[in-house]
């Protein structure tokens, strides 16, 4: 049966890794406090394909077996596949208020699909079927797989082959009959610790006599020779205090590893790429695209919690009715709705490439990201107008509920008759955590920097835009040579 039970996925999960926080080793990392929500996060993915309700979005036929697989793991067969799993995002987002973590190497896979297909084709290769097979596998056990691309680039002003270190690049420093080693590290690896598996992919188009950067491999989580460091957010040590009330979103939240491979073994038959300069370009093109579609949905939905919170907030401090709190919370949800219609555009336009997958429309998948750059920023600085600078000078619960002080500051953070002070503090702490907490990370930086800077996207933009064309436009209504 390849849908895990959320209880399933947990068990899974629990494997030794070499794990670093704070400078020090962790064991069981499923306990961990400021980890256990990021698990949470997960398991929720897989406990709505679990529920009648969202079958039809969280779930879907694997074209290579005909099984019932969660769409996390689907190679898109229809516009209305790209189309749901942008649903599927906006859904989870309004599940979880963060990063799920789970789109990375459903990107990536979907990418490799075709890429693999055309170099194949090329070069007489079989990374695909090698693809295929590993894929398979990842659909039938519901494996959580993360994606990794960005290497840390060291000297950004010198290509990979001319830095003083050249593991600033992850690239393959040896090779043998069974395999290949490589080393490098990966950056921002969103998930990789709640992951069975890796997708890794070149970080950008590499060039003849680069052949040994361009390389793409699947690969176990706690591989032999992986180092993973937890990455700091902001206001993390609030979950190891008592009590929850200051953390804000406190069952949910990302997760963000420095992951370093140290003359990590990759045995052949899991190699998708290994020297076609070529196509390492297009493979992060279309990761990159796909990735782009995904924040039209995920992002979307993280949004309507934050429209739910200011919302609430305003009735909470007896603002909602005031004509400009209407204003900016309409303001809020067209600005939303935006992001989504362009995630669900750029999947409308959707078209077949030659392996038979589904890709999403380039163009409208990077206007997509570059306005996931800026939107969710503008949501967040109204939330903030809207919710009052108590968001940032409110007493921590430990004063809160302190059997001296707590009445007192109760008594003076009450508002409207009937309400409860607790129920605002809950509120109040949520808006914090999105905008400057932890959640901020999921949903500011993220937006900003995940599946690209906004340079990245404008860069895209301008491949995409056939400016010629539109001066031909021009040239045409106006009779011009
Ligand atoms: Fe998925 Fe969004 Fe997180 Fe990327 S940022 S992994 S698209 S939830
Ligand atoms: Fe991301």
């Amino acid at each position: 049966m390849p849908l895990k039970t959320p209880e399933e996925y947990l068990e899974s999960i629990k494997k030794p890794v070499n794990l670093y926080m704070f400078g020090e080793k962790v064991k069981e990392f499923w306990n961990h406090p400021i980890i256990r929500p990021s698990i949470n996060t997960v398991m929720k993915i897989y406990e709505l394909a679990q529920m009648d309700e969202y079958k039809d979005i969280m779930t879907t036929t694997s074209h290579f077996t005909g099984k019932n697989i969660n769409r996390f793991t689907h190679i898109h067969q229809s516009v209305d596949d790209l189309i749901k799993k942008v649903q599927m995002q906006r859904l989870l987002g309004q599940h979880t208020a963060c990063c799920f973590q789970r789109c990375v190497g459903f990107d990536g896979a979907n990418a490799l699909y075709s890429v693999t297909y055309e170099m194949d084709k090329k070069y007489d290769t079989n990374y695909h079927e090698r693809f295929t097979k590993y894929w398979v596998e990842v659909q039938n056990q519901d494996l959580m797989v993360d994606g990794a691309m960005t290497d840390t680039k060291g000297d950004r002003s010198k290509r990979p082959s001319q830095q003083p270190d050249p593991d600033a690049y992850l690239h393959i420093v040896d090779e043998n009959d069974q395999g290949i080693i490589v080393r490098g590290a990966k950056v921002h690896q969103t998930g990789f610790l709640n992951s069975h598996r890796v997708m890794v992919m070149p970080t950008l188009a590499l060039r003849p006599g680069e052949e040994e950067y361009a390389v793409s491999f699947g690969i176990d989580a706690n591989t032999k020779g992986i180092t993973l460091v937890y990455g700091r957010q902001s206001c993390d040590t609030r979950k190891l205090e008592d009590g929850k009330l200051d953390i804000g979103n406190y069952k949910y939240g990302g997760q963000e590893i420095f992951v370093i491979f140290e003359d990590v073994f990759v045995p052949k038959e899991n190699i998708f790429m290994k020297g076609e300069v070529e196509f390492s370009g297009e493979l992060v093109n279309r990761f990159g695209g796909f990735h782009r579609q995904s924040y039209g949905g995920c992002k979307v939905g993280v949004g309507d919690v934050l429209i739910g919170a200011a919302a609430l907030i305003s009735e909470y401090n007896g603002t909602d009715k005031a004509s400009h709190i209407r204003d900016k919370l309409v303001e809020m949800v067209h600005l939303n709705e935006t992001l989504y219609s362009c995630g669900i555009a750029c999947s409308s336009l959707g078209f077949q490439r030659e392996a038979g997958n589904y890709e999403m429309d380039m163009l409208l998948a990077n206007v997509c990201k570059q306005n996931v750059t800026r939107f969710p920023y503008e949501i967040g600085r109204l939330a903030e107008d809207i919710a009052g600078g108590i968001i940032c000078t409110l007493p921590s619960e430990a004063d809160f509920k302190s059997e001296e002080i707590g009445s007192l500051l109760e008594k003076y953070l009450t508002t409207c008759e009937g309400l409860c002070a607790e129920d605002r503090y809950r509120v109040l702490r949520f808006i914090e955590n999105l905008s400057m907490g932890v959640s901020s990370v999921s949903y500011k930086t993220e937006s900003m920097h995940g599946a690209g800077s906004p340079q990245a996207q404008r860069i895209m933009i301008s491949r995409q835009a056939d400016f010629e064309e539109k001066k031909k436009l021009v040239k045409k209504i106006l009779d011009l040579e």
